[in-house]
């Protein structure tokens, strides 16, 4: 069984781009802050490279 949505009014539609341009900008962020952040714009220090350091070296990421 297959769950079709189509969208009966235009802000059916802005809503659902709006949600996926919402996803795909936390995806982004998250793949910034796991893969290449240092400290330099998170203002964090080193603390979320430590804290996401395994998490780079398994999604093969070149660290160090
Ligand atoms: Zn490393």
């Amino acid at each position: 069984m297959a769950i079709a949505h189509t969208p009966s009014r235009a802000t059916d539609s802005l809503a659902a781009v709006l949600a996926t341009v919402g996803v795909v900008l936390m995806a982004l962020l998250t793949l910034y802050l796991v893969g290449f952040d240092q400290g330099a714009i998170s203002r964090s220090g080193m603390y979320l490279h430590e804290l996401m350091h395994d998490g780079r070296h398994l999604l093969g990421v070149p660290c160090h």
